[in-house]
């Protein structure tokens, strides 16, 4: 009998749709595997992974029968797929379906921080306004210079949204893309220097680690504005709260962050950062899609058939 694991914090409605559909176990964490008899282990051959932390060699050590991983979100920088394909095990993630969310989370980062959304709010809860205030200005957005880093699925969804607030669109990418007239920049050096706002999209994982470097911050300069839904590490966090600090860097629209959910508490005193707690694609129906794709991977690796969303 082949049993699944499903691994992570999942709600009710997709635990009784998992136990429903599968002979499933489910547990909080990754490092629960090791606690399960050896008997229970063994029969393990799919994992539905959920979690934020490693999954890597030591849990598939666990798992001699494991032949597949089905990552719940597109960014699998979690899972250890080198040591997977080695092993054989296929890996799969949910991609596609949450590309709307995530641009809507960047658009609204970029809004709620040139617009000071926030603190307007704040100071109006404050009674400010009734007491006869008038709060300050802003920046204007629409029409500015944008650019992307990483024009991919979901960069490609916000470029198309910031063209809709009829911007000038700039972006990066390995290789040039087929676009409606937005300028390719082949070094993101070149792409801070000619933008005001830079909206990353890359995966996570070693590969991108710190790609908007020091250098590419201070291109961008003291105008500029950083808003990151990829990954915290595909930026020089710690380069990134510098500039912020000394007025070198305008401000920030973060949903990730380096150390999540321990974030570095320089955020909490920068009145430029607005921050969200990774919830770019944490709607109710995204998070329903992302659980049924899930699932549907886990069902054709069990029958056989082509797996939907493979990443190795
Ligand atoms: P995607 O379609 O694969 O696009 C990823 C982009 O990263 C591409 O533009 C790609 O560049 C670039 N890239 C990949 N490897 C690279 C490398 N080694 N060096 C430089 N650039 C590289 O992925 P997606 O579906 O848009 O998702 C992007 C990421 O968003 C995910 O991996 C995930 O980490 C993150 N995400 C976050 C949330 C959230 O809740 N905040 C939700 C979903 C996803 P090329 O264009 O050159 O190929």
């Amino acid at each position: 009998m082949s049993k699944i694991l499903a691994i992570g914090n999942y709600n009710d409605a997709e635990r009784k749709a998992l136990e429903a559909q599968f002979d499933c176990l489910v547990l909080a964490r990754e490092d629960e595997v090791a606690g399960l008899p050896q008997e229970v282990r063994e029969t393990v051959t799919a994992v539905g992974y959920k979690g934020h932390h490693g999954f890597g060699a030591e849990q598939m050590d666990l798992l001699p029968t494991l032949g597949l991983i089905a990552n719940y979100g597109v960014g699998y920088d979690a899972i250890d797929t080198r040591t997977a394909s080695a092993r054989g095990i296929k890996v799969t993630n949910t991609p596609d379906v949450l590309n709307d969310d995530v641009a809507d989370l960047a658009i609204a980062l970029w809004l709620m921080q040139g617009r000071e959304l926030e603190q307007a709010a704040t100071w109006t809860r404050a009674g400010n306004w009734a007491s006869g205030g008038t709060y300050g200005l802003a920046r204007k957005l629409s029409g500015g210079k944008v650019g992307v880093v990483g024009l991919g699925r979901i960069g490609r969804e916000i470029a198309d949204r910031l063209a809709a607030f009829k911007c000038e669109v700039h972006y990066h990418s390995r290789s040039e893309k087929e676009t409606p007239g937005w300028t390719y920049h082949a070094d993101p050096v070149d792409l801070a220097a000619a933008v005001d706002v830079l909206f990353v999209a890359l995966v996570g994982g070693p590969e991108t680690e710190g790609y908007v470097s020091k250098e590419v911050i201070a291109a961008l300069g003291s105008r500029g504005v950083i808003v990151n839904i990829s990954r915290g590490s595909t930026v020089d966090e710690a380069a990134m709260l510098d500039a912020l600090e000394a007025g070198e860097l305008a401000g920030a629209g973060l949903d990730v962050f380096v150390n999540e959910p321990d974030i570095d508490p320089r955020f909490f005193d920068l009145p430029n950062v607005v921050i969200q707690p990774h919830v770019g694609s944490a709607t109710v129906e995204t998070r329903a899609a992302m659980a049924a794709l899930q699932r549907d991977n886990l069902q054709a690796f069990l029958t056989g058939a082509d797996l939907l969303t493979p990443v190795n």
